[in-house]
């Protein structure tokens, strides 16, 4: 292989350390193989008990009546994760689209939203009405409160407890630590923080940001008293192959009011042309699995090898995964340019491109991004990103495949190498 590398440029040192840190990584790649494997079944199961055939794959047009294969679609993600109902819509067109849709549609005027996770993902704020903006459930009179996970990372039960009132009427759970520092939840953790919040108050619906998520465990949200699950299907559950949407999976009550707000009151999840997305959006279904699996052995292999290079790494090499994201400290502008190179010389869209700082709306320092995808903006394929300044972390998540995931990790270290901005030990 060593060889075969050297073709991308790789030197056989670079390349050498690399084989040496995935030597001991086996096991744990084995065991995500197993997960990868269960929610193979799942998946398939769901396909074939809801009968998909070539007349699902058949594009719709105008109001999209009679989309059956729509229809079958949206029962696949409902069986796949153990909910009475779900809308998967290349109409929802982003993750933050996906759950503005399942708040606006389950809050009304004088309701009370409550995250008892800490501040949530950036474009929540504006959502949420944290910061002001036009359209926000705030305008609209709904108010909103926030308890903040503890120092060591742990539920503040006392503070959850006194937060919920006569108001509260949805409760919002972020899975993955998106780009803050706070940990990913395991599924195990939010069933626990469901439980709790529901014996508080039995009839306050629970939603989870399911974003980076899905397919990580065996289990999802919705198996552990989730009434929403909301997600991207250009992150993990669309598999790299979706090419737009979003989806929202629940109990009926709440997901046939999300289909009322994203098209019409009386309308609903009748309408909704497919145009010609179907066959990607049922593959990418199929694959996401797999896809998933390959991402989350390119964070470890990351961390371990960023790690064993004196980096501080979140998470770190040992400890379980929740999601496919990681973040990497590299202390310098230099180190931070330099792995962002690597990973877009890896790409197999805009390879010969070179991505360089700028600025970005919303940040206060230029920002750096890597991604040579196939589809635009995608995150479940290989891509990184990171503001200049202090510390300097890239956050890096992705890869179709787990040998490109490889690759690519193993040009930011080559690029790091040849500027003269790492040095490797002799031998592990
Ligand atoms: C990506 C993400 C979102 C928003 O998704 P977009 O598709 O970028 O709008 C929301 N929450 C979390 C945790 C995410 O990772």
């Amino acid at each position: 292989m060593a060889g075969f590398y050297s073709d991308f440029g790789i030197d056989e040192h670079v390349s050498a350390y690399c084989e040496g840190i995935l030597a001991p990584l086996r096991a744990r790649f084995d065991a995500i193989d197993a997960i990868a494997e269960r929610n193979q079944a799942k998946v398939l199961r769901a396909m074939q008990q809801n009968r998909v055939d070539a007349a699902c794959f058949a594009g719709s047009t105008g109001y999209g009546y009679n989309d059956a294969g729509r229809d079958t679609l949206e029962r696949v993600y409902a069986d796949a994760f153990h909910t009475q109902s779900a809308l998967v819509r290349p109409q929802l067109v982003c993750g933050t689209h996906a759950l503005a849709v399942a708040l606006s549609a389950n809050l009304l005027p004088g309701d009370e939203l409550l995250s008892p996770v800490g501040k949530p993902y950036d474009t929540l704020e504006e959502v949420i009405g944290i910061r002001p903006a036009a359209c926000s459930l705030k305008e609209y009179s709904v108010s909103y409160r926030q308890v903040d996970l503890l120092p060591d990372g742990g539920f503040d039960y006392d503070g959850i407890r006194a937060a919920i009132n006569e108001k509260t009427k949805l409760i919002t759970i972020q899975r993955s630590k998106g780009y803050a520092m706070r940990p990913t939840l395991s599924v195990a953790r939010i069933g626990e923080l469901i439980r709790f919040c529901k014996a508080c108050k039995p009839d306050v619906l629970c939603m989870v940001d399911n974003c980076y998520g899905e397919f990580v465990e065996p289990i999802e949200p919705s198996d552990v008293g989730a009434d929403m699950i909301v997600g991207s299907l250009i992150k993990n559950p669309g598999g790299g192959l979706a090419p737009i949407g979003g989806y929202i999976c629940g109990t009926r009550a709440c997901v046939d009011r999300c289909a009322y707000r994203l098209s019409a009151p009386g309308l609903g999840q009748e309408v909704g042309a497919s145009l010609d997305v179907k066959t990607a959006l049922y593959q990418g279904f199929f694959m996401a699995p797999v896809t998933v699996a390959g991402a989350l052995k390119g964070a470890i292999f990351a961390a371990r090898l960023y790690e064993s290079l004196g980096f501080r790494v979140i998470p770190d090499g040992q400890e379980p995964r929740y999601d496919i994201i990681q973040a990497v400290e590299l202390g310098s502008a230099e180190k931070l340019i330099a792995f962002c190179e690597g990973i877009q010389a890896a790409a197999p869209v805009d390879s010969y491109v070179r991505p360089v700082p700028a600025p970005m709306p919303g940040y206060d320092s230029d920002v750096i991004m890597a991604a040579g995808a196939f589809v635009q903006g995608s995150s479940i394929e290989l891509s990184a990103d990171g503001p200049l300044r202090p510390p300097y972390s890239v956050y890096f998540q992705g890869g179709l495949t787990w040998y490109h995931a490889k690759l690519g990790i193993m040009m930011s270290l080559q690029k790091l190498y040849e500027k003269g901005l790492v040095s490797l030990p002799e031998a592990i």
